[in-house]
This record gives structure tokens, C-alpha cells and sequence, in this order.
């Protein structure tokens, strides 16, 4: 008896103990582990082998203003014009920082390039000023937070955790008192998942996988977002699942709040979302959402315009165009394109370096500040250049390395990523696509290892396009990687050897353009 009598008394203990843990499980947020701090202008890449080597070839050795050290350090300047944005909180409450075109951080870097430029000994070199339209602005946020709500029910001390890597995209100011509401996780978002899902009234947590290039995510995630909010989400936050806990300013959903997540910070959610549907509460976990925008209007910035005269056709021009302009530190965007821009300026204006046609060198505004077109105002302030320029070259986003997900996972679910040796793919966008600029092209990847995606293509970018609406062939490298316009795109993401690769590249593609027959060049 006695016997029976304690294996009930066990039996009834385990099964206490049991709805005791259903109710309120003993560590914090189920257990989970919180999303780490949030740390600034670090790599969140694992890296231990280095860069592999440029290729010189015989006879370029002279050339040492295109080795890789020296664009290093000029990239290390310009990355500092960014940083310097977010010490002084250039923009609201400093969650948002870069090379601002219109803000000193942006204007300060297109003063230093054109700084160089008299220093490589160019003479013909100009600070060409413009102002914003009276009706332009930009809307910036100022002021956010995406909060998630603790509640003792989720284990005993939790409290609310302020998800660090929140970015927001939208224009709409929120209410003051903000949005709270339950969170609703949906995958990919796909018309398949959602099938099962109601999202009406809630947040909804879609997840972004970027692969080589994050810029071409921004179809489906965009898009789906958009339908989430056409499904009656109050709001969306969407994981962009990158190495540590970045902020993504890019994507957009269109009309309604919308936010993106690091993937730390999404892993977190994730966890804490699986644990309370396992209980049976899927709806338990709630989020307030906050967002303060400001327009800036009455903004003035400038292009850094230099000019090399050529020997024999001085009155044709082939222009090279590198954008300033960044979000956060912008290493990749478009740090090592203006660091490749500097050195070839310092290579062309060599004595022994001497091109029949004059080569232009623009360090652009960009595209990131509306009213303050980079490229549309060259076109503008100098019809001469434009209408007897042969080929326009824009350098964006050179160098930066490519990475992957490395093979071990911690504890907590979290994987690591890593380097590779090369760089993240560059997209080679010819807009006549003339056969002879192509063979170059082809030549060139031979010549110098540059890691071109396979195939020729138009692609022109947000930069190029405005050069391209002039109707002079426009040869565009850009790489999308996985830092674009993160906070993740710091220094260490650029490849020395990388920028040595474009510079020497692009610096035998401008001297066989120069020499030469127009026709060649744009047979249309
Ligand atoms: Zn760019």
C-alpha cells in the first residue's frame, strides 16, 4: 500500500509540475536565448584567409598608384566621412548614418575626391554646386522602435526586448502612442503559405534568404509585403537573414508600416514565436512599433569634376563615374568604387600615361538624396562633355567579398558565415553591348581575374541609368551583394587586392577604349 500510495504521490507531482511548465516555463522568453547587442562598424564575417592576390602584369608593375595599400587607405577615409555621421548623429537620433548627399557626411566626401584629383596634378578640376527644387525633399527616419512585450507567461522575469536591428521603411509617420499588436509569423509569405494564415490585425513576420546578391530580393520581398498589408496586417517586419544582427535599409513595401530585422534579431522572434504555438497560444506574443520620420528639403551638394585633356581627340570624352553617397559605412557602396575612381585619376594624370581621347573623372552625389542627382547634374551642367562623350563609366560597388554560410551552427540555432577569397559577383552591364567594348571585357577578366557574372547584359543601375537617357554607351560594374545597404558593409568586407583587380582592369579597358575607332565603340 504504502508503496502504491508514493508512486501517486510521484505520478501526481510530475503531472503538477508539467501544467506548472505549461503555464509558466522557469527561465525567461521560453528559454530562448535573447538576440545579442547590436554592435557597429564590426565584421559579423568570419575571415582568416586573406584576399587572393591581384594578378600584374609584366610591364604594369610601374603603376603603383593602382596597388591595392594605397585605394586601402583612401577607402579608410572615406569610410570614416560615415562613421563621422553617426558619432555627431547627423540624421535624428543616429540610427541612421552614411556619405548623406545634401548632409555634410556626404558633401565632405565629394570635397576630399576632388581634393585628390588636384593632387594627382590635374589641372582642370571643379566643385560644380546645385541645390535641391523647391518641391524635392527627403524623408529620413529619425526616431523608431520595435519592441517586443514581455508578459510573465513567456517564463518568470520576462521582460520587453527592444529588437536593435529594426529598420524602417516607410513614409508614414506611426501614431505617437505607436501600434501594438500580436505578432503572426508567415514564412516567405507565398499565396501557398498564407493560404492557412490570417494575418488581419496583426504583425506580420515574413523571412528574406538573401543569396549572392541581396539588391535582387527586393522582388518577392517588396511585393509580398505589400499583399500581407492588402491581407489587413496592421504592419510588417521582415528578417533579411544576413550574418549577425544587421539593419537593412532597403526592400520597401509600398503603403503600409514596415520594418526589416536582422537575422539575430529574426532568429529570436522565430524561436519565441515556434515555443508560444507549441504551448498553444500562437498569439500570445505581442510587439509596439514606433516611427518618427522628418522631411529635409532646401538641400545643396556637388559633383567633383576633373578633366584630362587627350592628345590627338581632345574634344571626346570618356567619362568615369564613381558615386560618394552612402548608407552606413558603405564600403562596398560606393566606398571602394570612389577609392578605384581616386587612383585612376592619379593613374591617367601620369606624364608617361597619356590618352588620345580626354578622360573625365566625376565624383558623383549619387542617387540616394531625391532633387540631388549626382549624374543628372553632370548631364546638365556640361552639354559639351555629354554630347561628345564616346563611353560613360560607372564603377559602383567594386570590391566587396563574397561570403557563404559557414558549416557549424551554435548552440542556439545561430550559423555563422564566412569569407571566400574572391569577391561577391559583379555584374559587367554594357549598354550597346557593341561587340568590340565586349571582347574588351572579356580580354580584360582574362588579363586581371575580374569576377564578371557570366553573360553580357545591359544592366545600368540607378547611377548608369541616367547616363544611359542620354543615348552614349554606358559600361556599368556593380556588384549587389549580401551587405548592400547594410550595416554589415564595413571596411573589413572590402577586398585590397579586389579594388587592385577593377583599377588595373578598368585602367587597360579606358586605354584600349582611348585608342580606339569611334565606330568600334558604338557601331549604332
Ligand atoms: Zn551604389
Amino acid at each position: 500500500m504504502r508503496r502504491v500510495g508514493f508512486a501517486v504521490l510521484v505520478l501526481m507531482a510530475t503531472v503538477a509540475q508539467a501544467a506548472r511548465a505549461q503555464a509558466s516555463p522557469s527561465e525567461p522568453w521560453f528559454s530562448v536565448m535573447l538576440p545579442p547587442p547590436v554592435v557597429y562598424h564590426e565584421l559579423e564575417v568570419l575571415s582568416e584567409r586573406p584576399a587572393a592576390p591581384a594578378v600584374v602584369p609584366t610591364g604594369e608593375e610601374r603603376f603603383t598608384e593602382l596597388a591595392g595599400a594605397s585605394m586601402q587607405r583612401d577607402l579608410a577615409t572615406i569610410v570614416d566621412f560615415a562613421k563621422e555621421s553617426r558619432r555627431t548623429r547627423e540624421v535624428g537620433d543616429g540610427g541612421i548614418w552614411g556619405r548623406i548627399t545634401g548632409f555634410p557626411s556626404g558633401n565632405r566626401t565629394i570635397e576630399w575626391a576632388t581634393e585628390q584629383f588636384r593632387r594627382a596634378g590635374i589641372r582642370d578640376v571643379e566643385l560644380q554646386s546645385f541645390s535641391q527644387a523647391a518641391n524635392a525633399g527627403i524623408t529620413l527616419p529619425v526616431s523608431w522602435e520595435v519592441r517586443v512585450l514581455g508578459d510573465a507567461a513567456f517564463g518568470a522575469g520576462t521582460r520587453d526586448v527592444v529588437l536593435e536591428s529594426a529598420m524602417p521603411l516607410s513614409d508614414p509617420d506611426l501614431h505617437p502612442e505607436g501600434i501594438i499588436a500580436p505578432l503572426v509569423y508567415v514564412g516567405t509569405a507565398t499565396p501557398a503559405e498564407l493560404a492557412r494564415v490570417d494575418v488581419r490585425g496583426k504583425v506580420a513576420v515574413q523571412k528574406a534568404i538573401p543569396q549572392a546578391h541581396t539588391v535582387f530580393i527586393r522582388d518577392p520581398v517588396g511585393p509580398r509585403a505589400q499583399d500581407l498589408l492588402e491581407r489587413g496586417a496592421v504592419a510588417v517586419l521582415t528578417v533579411i537573414d544576413l550574418p549577425g544582427n544587421l539593419r537593412v535599409n532597403d526592400m520597401g513595401c509600398g503603403s503600409g508600416p514596415c520594418f526589416n530585422l536582422g537575422g539575430r534579431d529574426g532568429l529570436f522572434l522565430e524561436q519565441i514565436l515556434s515555443a508560444a504555438a507549441e504551448r498553444g497560444t500562437p498569439d500570445a506574443v505581442r510587439v509596439r512599433l514606433r516611427l518618427d520620420n522628418e522631411r529635409f528639403a532646401g538641400l545643396a551638394s556637388h559633383n567633383g569634376v576633373a578633366v584630362i585633356p587627350g592628345t590627338s581627340r581632345p574634344d571626346e570624352y570618356i567619362v568615369l563615374n564613381a558615386h560618394a553617397d552612402s548608407w552606413f559605412d558603405g564600403a562596398g557602396d560606393n566606398g571602394d568604387g570612389l577609392a578605384v575612381l581616386v587612383a585612376l585619376a592619379r593613374h591617367f594624370a601620369r606624364r608617361d600615361v597619356r590618352m588620345e581621347r580626354s578622360v573625365v573623372f566625376v565624383a558623383s552625389a549619387g542617387h540616394h538624396s531625391a532633387g540631388l542627382s549626382g549624374p543628372g547634374n553632370f548631364v546638365a551642367m556640361n552639354p559639351d562633355i555629354v554630347e561628345n562623350a564616346v563611353l560613360f563609366v560607372n564603377l559602383e560597388h567594386t570590391a566587396q567579398r563574397n561570403i557563404t554560410p559557414a558549416r557549424t551552427a551554435h548552440e542556439d540555432g545561430y550559423r555563422e558565415w564566412t569569407m571566400d577569397t574572391g569577391e561577391s559577383p559583379i555584374v559587367g552591364g554594357l549598354t550597346n553591348m557593341a561587340p568590340f567594348l565586349e571582347d574588351r571585357i572579356q580580354r580584360g577578366i582574362e588579363r586581371y581575374g575580374t569576377n564578371f557574372v557570366s553573360g553580357p547584359n545591359t544592366t545600368a543601375s540607378g547611377e548608369g541609368g541616367t547616363y544611359s537617357r542620354t543615348g552614349v554607351p554606358v559600361f556599368t560594374t556593380i556588384q549587389g551583394p549580401p551587405m548592400y545597404h547594410t550595416t554589415g558593409e564595413v571596411l573589413e568586407m572590402v577586398s585590397t587586392p579586389g579594388m587592385e583587380r577593377m583599377a588595373r582592369f578598368m585602367a587597360w579597358y579606358v586605354r584600349e577604349v582611348s585608342k580606339a575607332p569611334a565606330a568600334s565603340i558604338d557601331p549604332n
